[in-house]
């Protein structure tokens, strides 16, 4: 084993005592058809709803519990609930016309009421209620055409065989073919086989919230009695969410220490080249850009490796920001690379930073998908070489045969859904590459520690100074022609403005019919000259002409898909209409508000929209003209769509928590971050009483397979 214990790519010998589960857990990854009851029907049943094995059962907690406990009469209670009570049998009265339902008649202690089966066997009711006789019932309670009735109760029991009826009853999320039932019973055999478990969880922490050891939490999770025992905070439910983002903060921190654990040579730069840059500037940077520029400085001055994460709304000026890092890279005689997601906003940054760059000495290219044969191996010949020292381009930067003298910093421009795996997978491009990656705010504050756990974080809180609120207003479609109109004199003043069309089904193909309808009409109205167009399926010469012509101010308005919605940036341009608005999701509204108010004029937002507007709709519309606060927008979103959704979880890597809430437990994943990231800095192999403990934890969890993605990278 190599010092640390913790599994590397390079020895796989490592990874073997990490990844073999704990004996004291193999009942709970047995097969589900092991426990009574369930046969493979049943075993399929329950794979809807991602039950596979034991444990799962014993972590998916009853949304809601049902007091069983007797009443002395059904006065006593608020129909319709569940009640239970002694009754007298009365008389029967079969359901004499078909289709009607067999009713019983009942007298509890003070009141009388009914009983209702529907398609009755009258000898097994007879049987079971037999007139004159006590009996226990219980169900739930209504008032039907003014009479008290129980259809179908769920326990018909004699005085004293009570037994059967729990005092309180855990009710559980279904699927078809799963019932409470079936489900209350198969827990109940998975409780039984639940273990002891050493403790993973830090003493003073566990005291201080009043946790329960594991197995009691999952007991009493499973066994409410009330309410306040199925919340999000009840101690034993807050333990178990606790364990579930303590192990993902766990895996997350391995694969920090991991990374940073990759001594690479330090990269430290002389200024010269950052000092030359911001003299040229035609503005002052702001203190956020420098303050964040200073942190990732020092950062690659570092022998550890940096994993970092820029974080500024759009329009903070995060480009500079990765300029001046990128020039620290050069001055420490190495070479960095700026990935971005779309070509526009790589040719965008090209554009942007050639001019600075060659103003300092430096040799900045761009590499593309576009790039082909002979002009393609002379820039991979100059990169290899050290010629280039800055690469710009889309993720053909990271294609295998791209090949760097001496890759000192790569950064990861735009990339929301950039997840913790292809951050890895990032990092193995060099030895030591320190990783930068930057990202607008669509990523909630509660999603941040979950997705970004293992990254240090830089924040751009401070926009340039003299920028305005954008006005976002909301208009029907139907105000089609005054929109134009206003647009008209708007061009005649010397603004310029984007026009996005709807996203129709996702479809490429439909976009752009929309857009070349769009671009047809408003060269109708506007002229010619005026209008220019880019979408997705133009030839991607076309695509920079029209980007450059707008840019450099010889077309006023820009008919556009989706493919502006990041990064591109044109002060100029002052107007923003997005059409039929009410099919985008807030992120994405919030982004391509995003391309106005980037200099000192006032910027409006049209959103226009098909009347009459669905709920949701109505309400993403209304946040987008309420604010500007990305964060604000993105803490929206959260709620309107849900983490899976804000993220994408497939691609994201963020674990789903079955008990664990985000939203209401923010506060809960930060300590975990903190205990995980300090238990790992005093016993980085685990293997102290803790440690050991806590990799017990990750097993419970399944989270040895993402230890092994990660390292592996
Ligand atoms: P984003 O964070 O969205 O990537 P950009 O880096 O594209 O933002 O910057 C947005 C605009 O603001 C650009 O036109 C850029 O030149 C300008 N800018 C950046 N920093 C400053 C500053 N400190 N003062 C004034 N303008 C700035
Ligand atoms: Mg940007």
């Amino acid at each position: 084993m190599k010092p640390s214990g913790l599994p590397s790519s390079s020895n796989w010998d490592d990874i073997a005592p990490m990844s073999q589960r704990p004996e004291i857990l193999f009942p709970l990854f047995s097969s589900l058809t092991g426990i009574d009851g369930i046969g493979p029907r049943t075993a399929e049943a329950f794979l809807k709803m991602a039950v596979e094995k034991p444990i799962d059962l014993a972590f998916t907690p009853p949304h809601n519990v049902i007091d069983r406990r007797p009443v002395r009469s059904i006065q006593d209670v608020v129909a319709p609930c569940v009640v239970t009570v002694e009754i007298t049998v009365g008389l029967h009265s079969p359901n004499a016309i078909k289709g009607k339902p067999y009713r019983v008649t009942v007298e509890d202690a003070q009141t009388s009421f009914q009983l209702v089966f529907f398609h009755a066997r009258a000898d097994w009711l007879r049987k079971q209620l037999p007139t004159g006789q006590k009996r226990i019932i219980s169900g739930k309670l209504e008032v039907f055409d003014g009479i008290a009735q129980m259809v179908h109760p769920d326990y018909i029991e004699p005085l004293g065989q009570t037994q059967d009826i729990p005092e309180f009853e855990p009710v559980y999320p279904l699927t078809t073919g799963v019932s409470q039932k079936l489900m209350q019973k198969a827990t109940g055999s998975v409780l039984a086989k639940i273990p002891t478990l050493p403790e993973w969880i830090d003493p003073s922490l566990k005291a201080k919230h009043n946790w329960p050891d594991w197995d009691t939490a999952v007991r009493e999770m499973h066994a409410p009695k009330g309410l306040d025992d199925v919340a999000q905070n009840a101690p034993a439910r807050s333990r178990l969410a606790y364990d579930e983002f303590f192990v993902h903060q766990l895996t997350l921190a391995i694969a920090r220490a991991d990374m940073r654990q990759q001594k690479g040579a330090p990269t430290i730069g002389n200024g010269a080249l950052k000092n030359k840059v911001l003299a040229q500037l035609p503005y002052k940077p702001t203190h956020a850009q420098l303050r964040s520029s200073q942190e990732i400085i020092d950062d690659m001055a570092s022998p550890l490796r940096m994993n970092r994460l820029l974080q500024g709304d759009v329009g903070s000026g995060k480009t500079l920001v990765a300029f001046l890092a990128l020039l620290t890279a050069v001055e420490a005689g190495g070479q960095g690379v700026m990935m971005a997601p779309t070509e526009i906003l790589a040719r965008q940054h090209l554009y942007g930073l050639q001019p600075l760059a060659s103003e300092a000495g430096v040799v900045l290219e761009i590499l593309t998908g576009r790039d082909k044969g002979s002009e393609r191996r002379a820039k991979l010949a100059a990169l290899k070489r050290g010629d280039i020292q800055i690469l710009v381009g889309t993720h053909a930067v990271f294609q295998k045969d791209v090949e760097f003298c001496d890759l000192r910093l790569a950064i990861v421009d735009e990339q929301h859904r950039f997840g913790v795996r292809q951050r890895m997978e990032l990092g193995a491009k060099g030895a030591c590459v320190d990783v930068l990656v930057m990202t607008a705010t669509p990523i909630p504050r509660s999603l941040e520690l979950a997705h970004y756990g293992d990254m240090d974080v830089s924040i751009l809180d401070e926009k340039p100074p003299g920028r305005q609120e954008i006005e976002t207003v909301l208009l029907p479609n139907t105000r089609y022609d005054q929109v134009v109109e206003r647009l008209k004199s708007a061009i005649a003043q010397g603004r310029q403005a984007y026009w996005v069309c709807p996203l129709v089904d996702e479809s490429e193909v439909l976009d752009f019919t929309a857009a070349q309808e769009r671009f047809r009409t408003l060269r109708i109205a506007l002229g010619e000259a005026a209008v220019g167009l880019v979408h997705g399926q133009m030839p991607s010469a076309d695509k920079d002409a029209a980007m450059a012509d707008f840019s450099a101010g010889k077309t006023q308005v820009l008919v556009a898909t989706t493919v502006i919605e990041v990064g591109v940036d044109v002060p100029n341009a002052s107007i923003i209409v997005i059409e039929q608005a009410e099919h985008f999701g807030l992120a994405q509204l919030h982004q391509l508000r995003g391309r106005v108010g980037r200099g000192d004029i006032k910027s409006t937002c049209l959103l226009m929209y098909a009347p009459p507007l669905g709920k949701t709709a109505e309400r993403r519309l209304t946040v987008m003209r309420e604010t500007n606060d990305g964060f604000r927008i993105a803490e929206e979103d959260l709620q309107l769509r849900g983490a899976g959704d804000v993220l994408g979880t497939a691609q994201s890597g963020l674990p789903r928590f079955r008990i664990g809430d985000l939203e209401s437990q923010k506060d809960l994943m930060k300590t975990a971050q903190d205990d995980a990231r300090l238990l790992l800095s005093h016993d980085e192999a685990l293997q102290s009483p803790r440690g050991q403990a806590a990799r017990t934890a990750l097993f419970l969890h399944e989270q040895e397979k993402s230890i092994l993605l990660l390292s592996i990278g």
